[in-house]
């Protein structure tokens, strides 16, 4: 008997950056993991140029196009899906990331791109679903049982079927034993002169910061300090090239548990030795347990974090002033807590970052002028180990 080959559908993911700056796009990778040995996937480049994505997707003629996008790369990623579609026009195009969450931008995508699906949230196995569902059925072909499929998958409707317009599917949520049992395939992502990795250990976060689209929703799931030491090694081994890891999730330090069982791996398995670490956190993440106004820097954890090789914590302050962050619903501690953690960090050696937000409804000039002085001190006296980004120009 002679064995037909059946052919794979053919994956092409991209998450476009919207300037210069390169980046490794972990969500591409969770979904690639969703679908090993179900498709072939090839991963893009977040700088590759639109000749780049158009020659690509000649020659690898994908069946299903994944583009990501987040905020301010907007433009960018429905261009590289056009340039995509340019040379594979029977490709399916399907939109994914932060910014599919904005109502009015995933309204403008499902009316004026030629996509055949938007997904909402996370996408990881609705992906997989779409992936065995459509196949390697070109675009505007999809039959009437896959259409059915769909719908029952994902309750789209069956008008929305990639055959009149793109349908709007909600995402599904990556639980704690799939986060450590789906096996990233850091080999995909290309090798490049950036240094940094950008690495994802956890999703969900149960603050609730007015400002936040929180695309992962409430509920923390995280990788255990065993998983994600898996994954450095693996970086460390497909990735020569990267000596800075950057841990880019919603809450990375929630649990200072994993957090200080995570660092003492890292010690263990000598990847301190191998990278340098930088990671977001809240302020209340890093002090001491206790009442709010009476906790301290926690000394022994920021010892422990210099010791395992971090360099840099970006902490989500927002705001000098008490008042604007309850507005922007900030977990609470006081101004002067933050401060001395601030100092704290940057006396331990390591950098310490903080975002700024001014302008809200209620800001006072007086608000303005708290936060420029407190950024212009604090920077001035650690001489510059204490760093501001502010969504406006102090
Ligand atoms: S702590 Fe961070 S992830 Fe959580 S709601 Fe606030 S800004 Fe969003």
């Amino acid at each position: 008997m002679v064995r037909r080959n059946i052919e794979k559908p053919r994956i092409l993911l991209i998450s476009p950056s919207q300037d210069e700056r390169k980046f490794q796009p972990p969500g591409l990778l969770h979904l690639a993991a969703a679908i090993k040995g179900k498709a072939e996937v090839k991963i893009l480049p977040s700088d590759a140029s639109a000749m780049r994505v158009r020659n690509e997707a000649a020659s690898f003629k994908p069946h299903i196009i994944g583009v990501s996008m987040h905020f301010g790369n907007e433009a960018n990623a429905i261009g590289y899906a056009n340039e995509a579609k340019k040379a594979c026009m029977d490709a399916h195009v399907v939109f994914g990331g932060p910014c599919i969450l904005v109502p009015e931008i995933n309204e403008r995508i499902l009316r004026h791109s030629s996509g055949t699906a938007t997904i909402e949230g996370e996408a990881d196995y609705t992906f997989k679903e779409l992936v065995e569902i459509i196949g390697t059925t070109p675009a505007g072909k999809l039959t009437d049982e896959q259409a059915k499929k769909l719908e029952e998958k994902r309750g789209t409707s069956l008008l929305h079927l990639g055959k009149f317009h793109p349908a709007k599917l909600p995402g599904d949520r990556l639980e704690e034993k799939q986060m450590n049992t789906l096996k990233l395939n850091y080999g995909l992502l290309e090798r490049d002169n950036a240094e940094w990795m950008t690495v994802s250990t956890s999703r969900g976060c149960p603050n609730a910061c007015i400002f936040c689209t929180k695309p992962h929703g409430n509920k923390w799931r995280a990788k255990s300090p065993r998983t994600i030491i898996q994954e450095l090694k693996e970086i460390a081994l497909k990735h020569p090239e990267k000596k800075v890891v950057t841990f880019a999730d919603d809450t990375f330090a929630l649990s200072r548990k994993r957090l200080e069982e995570l660092v003492g791996l890292i010690r263990k398995n000598r990847l301190h030795q191998r990278f340098s670490f930088t990671m977001q956190a809240t302020i209340p993440s890093m002090l001491t347990v206790g009442k709010v106004g009476e906790r301290t820097p926690d000394l022994k954890l920021l010892k422990k974090l210099k010791e395992a090789n971090w360099t840099r914590i970006e902490f989500g302050l927002e705001n000098f002033v008490e008042k604007e962050r309850e507005n922007l619903g900030k977990p609470p501690h006081t101004t002067e807590e933050a401060i001395d953690l601030l100092r704290g960090t940057a006396r331990n050696g390591m950098d310490a970052g903080a975002f700024i937000i001014l302008g809200g409804d209620d800001t006072h000039t007086e608000d303005i002028m708290e936060n420029g002085y407190w950024a212009a001190k604090l920077h001035k006296e650690s001489e510059g180990r204490i760093q501001f980004s502010a969504n406006r120009t102090l």
